[in-house]
């Protein structure tokens, strides 16, 4: 699973590819962002550092990535 990232805020949201409102969200998420340093990873790769944001846009801890 791969997830767009920012590196100074430390937050990033799961990419589903075939999932059009998704993709709406990443484009929210990469506006947002866009003074940053936005990339894009294995979800793997930053679970453990980053923080997720949900589809309503809110914080939570990284404990609902397995669902997709
Ligand atoms: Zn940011």
């Amino acid at each position: 699973m791969r997830a767009r990232a920012c590196i100074k805020c430390k937050e990033y949201m799961i990419i589903h590819a075939a999932n059009p409102s998704n993709r709406i969200k990443i484009e929210f998420f990469e506006r947002k962002h866009h003074l940053h340093t936005l990339i894009t990873v294995n979800l793997e790769e930053i679970i453990d550092q980053y923080q997720i944001i949900k589809n309503n846009g809110s914080k939570e801890p990284s404990n609902e990535t397995s669902n997709s």
